[in-house]
């Protein structure tokens, strides 16, 4: 493990963990080795800690159920999802409203008490809705509904992106994600997306905040984002963008991105950077946690 200040330095201080799932945790639907006792040990120690994901595929109760069968202890209570910020926001901003959502029945649990349209009804003459939201639907993200979703958007609707994520590891290899529709929807509606998931600074700052509040009720008085780190495979998405928002930034080596990234990211002007610190796995961080 590595880091600009030496690994303890580079950790100093560090009072919360921010924790992506694919790459950290998990790995083409596998456990990743050491990572269900390095959030044990995170458990018995008392460092709070979320799980900060841009799934959407699944709501937060099956990701934890999912989880569970894995190995893996994780009260949906611990998870803040692309999906679930992306309810969250519309809950906000469209209550009551129609809205159009591209997602897995699942997903739209976390809808709940919204006006969610039907694809039907979406796609009847005329149809208008507040919002399109875009998240992973592999077998509803078809020619049809996409057709829909991007006439909703034309005639006003804003377009919202769960993520933009290119592609992910599956037990199939790599995987085409959902971030193609939505840069497919914006270039043929002309309409710039919203995107709530990583590496949207608003994300990192909701997920510091909670962890903040679980610091402070535990009586540890306030915290700064400086005081958080984000632990992810992906150096833009993750780690970089986490910086940019204000956290500390680690690096794993244990999924999609190796250290060819490192060196790409550390010499590109804009958007690049290095992380506060590399280590192989999450149980190696944890380890070396004081
Ligand atoms: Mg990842």
């Amino acid at each position: 493990m590595t880091g600009p200040k030496g690994v303890t330095g580079a950790l100093a201080g560090v009072r919360g963990l921010l924790l992506d799932l694919d790459g950290v945790l998990l790995l083409a639907g596998r456990p990743i080795p050491g990572a269900a006792d390095a959030i044990r040990a995170l458990d018995a120690r008392r460092v709070p800690y979320r799980i900060v994901t841009n799934t959407s595929v699944w709501s937060r109760p099956t990701l934890s159920r999912y989880s569970e069968s894995l190995g893996l202890s994780i009260p949906p209570s611990r998870i803040l999802s692309a999906l679930s910020v992306s309810a969250a926001y519309t809950r906000e901003h469209f209550d009551g409203r129609p809205i159009y959502v591209l997602a897995t029945d699942d997903a739209r649990i976390e809808f709940d008490g919204q006006r969610l349209l039907s694809h039907e009804n979406a796609a009847a003459p005329g149809a208008r809705a507040a919002a399109g939201v875009i998240g992973d639907a592999p077998d509803e993200a078809n020619y049809a509904n996409l057709n829909v979703a991007f006439r909703l958007i034309r005639g006003g609707a804003q377009l919202i992106g769960m993520h933009r994520n290119r592609w992910w590891i599956t037990p199939e290899g790599p995987t085409l994600d959902s971030g193609a529709f939505v840069a497919g929807l914006e270039f043929a509606s002309g309409a710039k997306a919203v995107v709530l998931g990583k590496p949207s600074i608003a994300f990192f700052a909701q997920a510091a905040r909670e962890l903040a509040a679980e610091v402070a009720a535990s009586g540890g008085g306030r915290s700064r984002k400086r005081d958080f780190a984000m632990v992810g495979d992906d150096l833009w998405t993750d780690v970089l963008a986490a910086q940019r928002a204000g956290l500390r930034g680690v690096f794993v080596l244990s999924g999609k991105h190796g250290r060819e990234e490192l060196a790409k990211a550390a010499a590109q002007r804009r958007g690049g950077g290095r992380p506060d610190v590399v280590a192989g796995s999450l149980a190696e961080l944890v380890a070396e946690l004081d």
